[in-house]
């Protein structure tokens, strides 16, 4: 089964700039203010790269 990139909101501080949104190789990454990132799942590769990335563990492929 195909795996979904997933924000765990909860999990996210959202009170810095999300280090993940320059990682993403495609763009699929995307954050107003402070808030947790959205992904644009049309973009999204599911490579992986943003949830080995995030240290609050915030982003995950499932
Ligand atoms: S899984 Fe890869 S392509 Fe998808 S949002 Fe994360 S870094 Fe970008």
């Amino acid at each position: 089964m195909e795996k979904t990139l997933r924000v765990i909101v909860e999990k996210c501080p959202q009170n810095h700039p999300c280090p993940s949104v320059r990682v993403c190789p495609v763009g699929a990454l995307s954050q107003v203010d402070f808030q947790a990132p959205t992904v644009d799942h049309g973009k999204c590769i599911r490579c992986g790269k943003c949830s080995n990335f995030c240290p609050k563990k915030a982003l995950v492929l499932e």
